[in-house]
Protein backbone atom coordinates (compact mmCIF):
# COMPACT_ATOMS: atom_id res chain seq x y z
CA UNK A 1 0.00 0.00 0.00
CA UNK A 2 1.09 3.20 -0.34
CA UNK A 3 -0.82 5.83 1.39
CA UNK A 4 0.10 8.71 -1.36
CA UNK A 5 -2.54 9.98 -4.25
CA UNK A 6 -1.76 9.55 -7.87
CA UNK A 7 -2.14 11.98 -10.90
CA UNK A 8 -3.08 12.10 -14.03
CA UNK A 9 -3.41 15.61 -15.71
CA UNK A 10 -4.13 15.96 -19.89
CA UNK A 11 -6.18 17.10 -22.14
CA UNK A 12 -8.31 14.46 -22.39
CA UNK A 13 -10.09 15.45 -25.45
CA UNK A 14 -11.58 12.79 -24.58
CA UNK A 15 -10.49 10.71 -22.66
CA UNK A 16 -10.29 7.56 -23.23
CA UNK A 17 -9.23 3.57 -22.17
CA UNK A 18 -5.60 4.21 -22.89
CA UNK A 19 -5.82 6.75 -20.17
CA UNK A 20 -8.37 5.00 -18.07
CA UNK A 21 -6.64 1.25 -17.85
CA UNK A 22 -3.14 2.89 -17.40
CA UNK A 23 -4.31 4.97 -14.36
CA UNK A 24 -5.87 1.66 -12.97
CA UNK A 25 -3.51 -0.69 -13.43
CA UNK A 26 -0.84 1.89 -12.12
CA UNK A 27 -3.35 2.97 -8.79
CA UNK A 28 -3.35 -1.48 -8.49
CA UNK A 29 0.35 -2.00 -8.52
CA UNK A 30 1.30 0.62 -6.69
CA UNK A 31 -1.46 -0.05 -3.87
CA UNK A 32 -2.50 4.33 -4.45
CA UNK A 33 -4.91 5.49 -1.78
CA UNK A 34 -6.12 7.73 -4.78
CA UNK A 35 -5.83 8.49 -7.82
CA UNK A 36 -7.09 11.71 -9.78
CA UNK A 37 -7.26 12.22 -13.40
CA UNK A 38 -7.01 16.12 -13.68
CA UNK A 39 -8.64 17.54 -16.72
CA UNK A 40 -6.90 20.36 -18.24
CA UNK A 41 -8.57 24.24 -18.60
CA UNK A 42 -8.98 26.12 -21.01
CA UNK A 43 -7.30 27.16 -23.54
CA UNK A 44 -4.91 24.53 -24.01
CA UNK A 45 -2.78 24.36 -27.01
CA UNK A 46 -2.85 21.73 -30.13
CA UNK A 47 -0.27 22.40 -33.04
CA UNK A 48 -2.84 21.28 -35.80
CA UNK A 49 -6.37 20.03 -36.24
CA UNK A 50 -9.91 20.79 -35.16
CA UNK A 51 -10.62 23.24 -31.89
CA UNK A 52 -10.27 21.40 -28.36
CA UNK A 53 -13.99 20.19 -26.99
CA UNK A 54 -14.22 23.02 -24.25
CA UNK A 55 -13.36 22.17 -20.47
CA UNK A 56 -16.41 21.67 -19.08
CA UNK A 57 -17.35 18.64 -21.96
CA UNK A 58 -13.82 17.48 -21.43
CA UNK A 59 -14.55 17.26 -17.55
CA UNK A 60 -17.85 15.80 -18.32
CA UNK A 61 -16.41 12.76 -20.45
CA UNK A 62 -13.77 12.43 -17.79
CA UNK A 63 -16.32 11.79 -15.18
CA UNK A 64 -18.52 9.15 -17.05
CA UNK A 65 -15.00 7.85 -18.07
CA UNK A 66 -14.03 7.28 -14.71
CA UNK A 67 -17.23 6.45 -13.22
CA UNK A 68 -16.09 2.51 -14.70
CA UNK A 69 -12.97 2.21 -12.50
CA UNK A 70 -13.75 2.41 -8.86
CA UNK A 71 -10.05 3.51 -8.08
CA UNK A 72 -10.26 6.34 -10.09
CA UNK A 73 -11.89 9.73 -9.65
CA UNK A 74 -11.78 13.45 -11.23
CA UNK A 75 -10.49 16.85 -9.81
CA UNK A 76 -11.79 19.86 -11.67
CA UNK A 77 -9.82 22.27 -10.32
CA UNK A 78 -7.89 22.91 -13.73
CA UNK A 79 -10.89 22.51 -15.27
CA UNK A 80 -12.63 24.99 -13.53
CA UNK A 81 -10.32 27.80 -13.88
CA UNK A 82 -10.46 30.38 -16.02
CA UNK A 83 -6.97 30.29 -17.64
CA UNK A 84 -4.71 27.72 -17.91
CA UNK A 85 -2.74 25.96 -15.36
CA UNK A 86 0.79 25.29 -15.00
CA UNK A 87 1.10 21.83 -13.34
CA UNK A 88 4.05 22.99 -11.00
CA UNK A 89 0.56 25.25 -9.72
CA UNK A 90 -1.40 22.57 -9.38
CA UNK A 91 0.72 20.26 -7.22
CA UNK A 92 1.51 23.05 -5.14
CA UNK A 93 -2.03 23.50 -4.75
CA UNK A 94 -2.44 19.53 -3.81
CA UNK A 95 0.40 19.63 -1.53
CA UNK A 96 -1.17 22.35 0.72
CA UNK A 97 -4.31 19.56 0.49
CA UNK A 98 -2.75 16.56 1.06
CA UNK A 99 -0.14 17.61 3.74
CA UNK A 100 3.02 15.73 3.93
CA UNK A 101 1.50 12.25 2.08
CA UNK A 102 3.50 11.39 -0.98
CA UNK A 103 1.84 12.56 -4.49
CA UNK A 104 2.86 10.70 -7.19
CA UNK A 105 3.06 11.97 -11.45
CA UNK A 106 1.71 9.92 -13.79
CA UNK A 107 3.36 10.62 -16.89
CA UNK A 108 3.02 8.24 -20.39
CA UNK A 109 6.80 8.31 -22.05
CA UNK A 110 6.04 10.78 -24.83
CA UNK A 111 4.99 13.40 -22.14
CA UNK A 112 7.98 12.59 -19.96
CA UNK A 113 9.89 13.49 -22.93
CA UNK A 114 8.26 17.15 -23.37
CA UNK A 115 8.96 17.72 -19.51
CA UNK A 116 11.81 20.31 -19.91
CA UNK A 117 9.64 22.65 -21.85
CA UNK A 118 6.97 22.88 -18.44
CA UNK A 119 7.00 25.38 -16.38
CA UNK A 120 9.25 25.33 -13.63
CA UNK A 121 10.22 21.59 -14.31
CA UNK A 122 12.64 21.37 -11.84
CA UNK A 123 10.54 22.15 -9.58
CA UNK A 124 8.07 19.15 -9.76
CA UNK A 125 10.95 16.91 -7.79
CA UNK A 126 9.96 18.71 -4.84
CA UNK A 127 6.80 18.36 -4.77
CA UNK A 128 5.98 14.47 -6.35
CA UNK A 129 7.53 11.18 -7.33
CA UNK A 130 7.08 10.74 -11.51
CA UNK A 131 6.02 7.21 -12.38
CA UNK A 132 6.64 6.92 -15.94
CA UNK A 133 4.74 4.55 -18.22
CA UNK A 134 5.49 3.25 -21.56
CA UNK A 135 2.95 4.00 -24.61
CA UNK A 136 2.57 2.08 -27.93
CA UNK A 137 4.02 3.60 -30.33
CA UNK A 138 6.89 5.80 -28.62
CA UNK A 139 10.47 4.83 -28.74
CA UNK A 140 11.24 3.90 -24.97
CA UNK A 141 14.94 4.25 -26.25
CA UNK A 142 15.00 7.85 -27.99
CA UNK A 143 16.92 9.95 -26.70
CA UNK A 144 15.86 12.44 -24.02
CA UNK A 145 17.40 15.84 -23.65
CA UNK A 146 20.51 16.08 -21.53
CA UNK A 147 18.93 17.68 -18.49
CA UNK A 148 15.87 15.65 -18.63
CA UNK A 149 18.49 12.38 -19.38
CA UNK A 150 20.51 13.62 -16.04
CA UNK A 151 18.00 14.28 -14.20
CA UNK A 152 16.13 10.60 -14.57
CA UNK A 153 19.89 9.09 -14.02
CA UNK A 154 19.70 10.86 -10.94
CA UNK A 155 16.46 10.07 -9.67
CA UNK A 156 15.13 7.04 -10.89
CA UNK A 157 14.64 3.95 -9.09
CA UNK A 158 13.05 0.36 -9.61
CA UNK A 159 11.31 0.30 -5.60
CA UNK A 160 8.52 1.09 -5.66
CA UNK A 161 8.30 1.03 -1.38
CA UNK A 162 10.34 4.24 -1.97
CA UNK A 163 7.30 6.17 -3.54
CA UNK A 164 5.78 5.50 0.05
CA UNK A 165 7.38 8.81 1.20
CA UNK A 166 8.93 12.16 -0.06
CA UNK A 167 9.33 13.24 -3.45
CA UNK A 168 11.58 13.31 -6.26
CA UNK A 169 11.98 10.06 -7.41
CA UNK A 170 11.36 8.24 -11.15
CA UNK A 171 10.09 5.10 -11.21
CA UNK A 172 8.97 3.21 -14.37
CA UNK A 173 5.42 1.37 -14.36
CA UNK A 174 4.83 -1.59 -16.29
CA UNK A 175 1.64 -1.74 -17.85
CA UNK A 176 -0.78 -3.12 -20.29
CA UNK A 177 -0.52 -1.64 -23.94
CA UNK A 178 -3.11 0.12 -25.10
CA UNK A 179 -2.89 1.55 -28.12
CA UNK A 180 -5.04 4.19 -28.49
CA UNK A 181 -5.04 8.22 -28.89
CA UNK A 182 -6.96 10.92 -28.87
CA UNK A 183 -6.37 12.11 -31.70
CA UNK A 184 -7.35 9.21 -33.35
CA UNK A 185 -10.32 8.80 -31.73
CA UNK A 186 -10.91 12.56 -33.48
CA UNK A 187 -10.00 11.76 -36.68
CA UNK A 188 -12.69 8.66 -36.66
CA UNK A 189 -15.18 10.44 -35.31
CA UNK A 190 -14.33 13.13 -37.87
CA UNK A 191 -14.32 10.56 -40.66
CA UNK A 192 -17.83 8.80 -39.16
CA UNK A 193 -15.83 5.58 -38.55
CA UNK A 194 -16.93 3.91 -34.71
CA UNK A 195 -14.56 4.48 -32.29
CA UNK A 196 -16.21 1.34 -29.85
CA UNK A 197 -14.16 -0.39 -27.82
CA UNK A 198 -11.80 2.79 -27.47
CA UNK A 199 -13.49 4.38 -25.20
CA UNK A 200 -16.43 3.79 -22.34
CA UNK A 201 -19.44 3.59 -23.88
CA UNK A 202 -20.87 6.40 -21.51
CA UNK A 203 -18.32 8.50 -23.47
CA UNK A 204 -18.62 7.80 -26.62
CA UNK A 205 -22.67 8.54 -26.18
CA UNK A 206 -21.52 11.99 -24.67
CA UNK A 207 -19.59 12.34 -27.94
CA UNK A 208 -22.50 11.52 -30.19
CA UNK A 209 -24.81 13.61 -27.84
CA UNK A 210 -23.13 16.67 -28.07
CA UNK A 211 -21.97 16.14 -32.21
CA UNK A 212 -18.46 16.71 -31.10
CA UNK A 213 -15.17 16.02 -33.17
CA UNK A 214 -17.69 16.04 -36.51
CA UNK A 215 -15.96 18.63 -38.77
P1 LIG B 1 -3.81 13.69 -28.03
O1 LIG B 1 -3.84 12.53 -29.01
O2 LIG B 1 -4.91 14.70 -28.20
O3 LIG B 1 -2.44 14.30 -27.90
P2 LIG B 1 -3.61 11.80 -25.82
O4 LIG B 1 -4.38 10.58 -26.21
O5 LIG B 1 -2.11 11.77 -25.95
O6 LIG B 1 -4.18 13.06 -26.60
P3 LIG B 1 -3.49 13.31 -23.34
O7 LIG B 1 -4.68 13.91 -22.69
O8 LIG B 1 -2.57 14.22 -24.06
O9 LIG B 1 -4.02 12.15 -24.35
O10 LIG B 1 -2.67 12.39 -22.35
C1 LIG B 1 -2.66 12.57 -20.95
C2 LIG B 1 -1.62 11.64 -20.34
O11 LIG B 1 -1.94 10.26 -20.59
C3 LIG B 1 -0.20 11.83 -20.90
O12 LIG B 1 0.73 11.63 -19.84
C4 LIG B 1 -0.09 10.72 -21.93
O13 LIG B 1 1.27 10.34 -22.15
C5 LIG B 1 -0.87 9.61 -21.25
N1 LIG B 1 -1.46 8.68 -22.22
C6 LIG B 1 -2.39 8.97 -23.15
N2 LIG B 1 -2.72 7.89 -23.87
C7 LIG B 1 -1.97 6.87 -23.39
C8 LIG B 1 -1.84 5.47 -23.74
N3 LIG B 1 -2.55 4.95 -24.74
N4 LIG B 1 -0.96 4.72 -23.02
C9 LIG B 1 -0.22 5.28 -22.01
N5 LIG B 1 -0.30 6.59 -21.64
C10 LIG B 1 -1.15 7.36 -22.32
Amino acid sequence: MNPGTGILGGTFDPIHYGHLRMADEVGAALGLAQLRLIPAGNPYHRAAGAQPASSTHRLAMARLGAGEFSRLTVDPREALRAAPSYTVETLTSLREEVGSAPLLLLLGADTFATLPTWKRWQELFGLAHIVLVARPGVDADAALAPELADALAARRTGDPGLLSGGAGRIYRQAVTPQPISATRIRELVRARQPITGMAPRAVIEYIEFHDLYRN
